[in-house]
């Protein structure tokens, strides 16, 4: 961003006009706690204001002073993103929009719902729960994440191979602008081809375009039934072929994700790789959907069990969910981090992948415990470090960029879900190179001051 000074105090000043004094604050502990996300990354510049904003109005009249002041401005939600986006690199403003939480309408009839940023992933779902309707993109940090963060980063998760990510359900935004502009974007059809889609252009940038102040939600119904089927693998690339073959198939499970055995021990559901496959549908697709399912993996050599009983199905998933938290201390006595890339790969070349990472594991020495959304060919690579041991982050760095590059050689994309923030900038323009350009004329176009989350992604 531009260069810029101001005068905190007077900012303070003008905000207190705008804000009840109860939600706006720079107490030091609040400030140091909102300086930081999920991620490794930590800002030299704290803010000098954490503001819980209550309406869009009140969002535009805080960025008419930041975008007059050029103060910068962080947009953050629950704070659970793994690369840094949510932390304030410059300073400035955070704008936690964790107070703007209301449900506004569940229009269940015309299966969508409109609703505030600050709504927690897992409360949508309750919430819908009586309508037979849900809003499918399932993160790991489903208990904890807002929806303005997932439509930030385009999340996803679990059931992204069938249902697709937040983007495929987002009919409509309303967005406060760099400037303090508020403009609507889409409609409430499932489809148009009015106008440039701008709605889109928003749903995975990261906050630094605008902030999301309310959005209209397209919903699914909720399937009749759901099965979970269990392959292990004696090997990890074997389990990657079986994804494959399934999905070459013509079954398409509604979710499958991988586990290596250490992360399967991690979470005491057995010893070998393992995939995970979820069938869902009416009763009889679902069910003819995971005999077909075992027919192909056994066909490979896996063994596997069928779980029909839906308390044992949460439970596997509430393990799943937990497994980034885990891992951390797979190893008793030593400090140990977790990094997870977030690589994704057209999905044939999902297995070489896993071989390149048992070599680039070797290669660095460092322990690679590797999950992920294997049916999309999104993988999580968790690299285990001593945290206090300076030379082991150096390597461990190295070693992302090379799990980086080879994703990019092998036609994949640095990210399938977690997003860019800090810690993947450096490489958008590797994986753009064409068009990085371009997106930097969109951004200084709607944010000419540069105060919009600024020092992100790379722009
Ligand atoms: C245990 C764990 C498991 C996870 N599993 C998954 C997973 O399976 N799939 C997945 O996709 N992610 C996963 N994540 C990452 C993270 O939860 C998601 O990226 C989530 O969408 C972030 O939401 P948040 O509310 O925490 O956003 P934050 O971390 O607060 O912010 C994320 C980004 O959104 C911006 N932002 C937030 N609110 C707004 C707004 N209203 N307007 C504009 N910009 C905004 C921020 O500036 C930042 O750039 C996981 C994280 C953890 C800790």
């Amino acid at each position: 961003m531009q260069e810029c000074r101001y005068d905190e105090d007077e900012i303070y000043r003008r905000l207190c006009k705008i804000i009840a004094p109860d939600r706006i604050s720079n107490n030091p502990a609040e400030l140091y706690c909102s300086s930081r996300d999920a991620s490794y990354i930590k800002t030299a510049h704290p803010p000098f204001s954490v503001i819980r904003p209550s309406s869009s109005s009140e969002v535009s009249e805080i960025l008419k002073v930041a975008h007059e002041m050029k103060v910068p401005v962080t947009p953050r939600g629950a704070a659970t993103g793994l690369t840094g986006g949510a932390v304030p690199l410059h300073g400035g403003i955070v704008l936690d929009m964790t107070g703007m939480d209301q449900v506004i309408e569940i229009d269940h009839e015309n299966m969508q719902v409109l609703l505030e940023p600050g709504v927690i992933h897992a409360g949508l779902n309750e919430a819908l729960f009586e309508y037979g309707l849900f809003f499918p993109p399932d993160p790991g940090s489903s208990e904890m994440c807002t929806i303005g963060g997932m439509i930030a980063n385009d999340a996803s998760g679990m059931r992204s191979v069938k249902y697709g990510t937040t983007s495929s359900y987002v009919l409509g935004l309303e967005v406060v602008l760099p400037t303090g502009e508020i403009v609507n974007t889409g409609s409430r059809c499932f489809k148009t081809s009015s106008g440039y889609d701008l709605k889109r252009l928003f749903v995975g940038s990261e906050g630094t375009l605008g902030i999301v102040t309310r959005a209209r939600l397209r919903l699914r119904a909720l399937p009749e039934s759901r099965y979970l089927v269990l392959a292990s693998f004696e090997t990890l690339d074997g389990a990657g072929s079986g994804v494959v073959e399934v999905l070459k198939s013509g079954i398409l499970p509604s979710a499958c994700e991988i586990l290596d055995e250490v992360a399967i021990a991690a979470i005491g559901l057995g010893e070998k790789p393992l995939i995970i496959f979820e069938l869902d549908g009416m009763e009889d697709e679902a069910e003819i959907a995971a005999l077909k399912v075992i027919e192909v993996c056994e066909g490979l050599g896996a063994e596997c069990r069928i779980v029909e009983s839906e308390s044992e199905q949460a439970e596997i998933w509430d393990k799943r969910r937990m497994i980034g938290v885990v891992i951390t201390r797979h190893k008793e006595g030593s400090v140990r981090v977790y990094e997870s890339e977030d690589v994704i790969l057209p999905i044939k070349n999902v297995v070489r992948m896993l071989r390149e990472i048992e070599r680039i594991s070797e290669k660095f020495g460092i322990e690679i415990i590797t999950y992920g959304h294997i049916g999309d060919g999104n993988l999580h690579t968790a690299m285990a470090i001593d945290v206090q041991d300076e030379s082991e982050w150096e390597r461990l760095f190295k070693m992302s960029e090379e799990i980086y590059t080879t994703a990019l050689k092998l036609g994949g994309s640095i990210t399938g879900e977690h997003g860019v923030g800090v810690i993947r900038a450096s490489y958008l323009k590797k994986e753009h190179p064409g068009s990085l350009e371009l997106m930097r004329t969109i951004k200084r176009a709607i944010d000419p001051t540069g105060i919009m989350n600024p020092g992100k992604m790379g722009l």
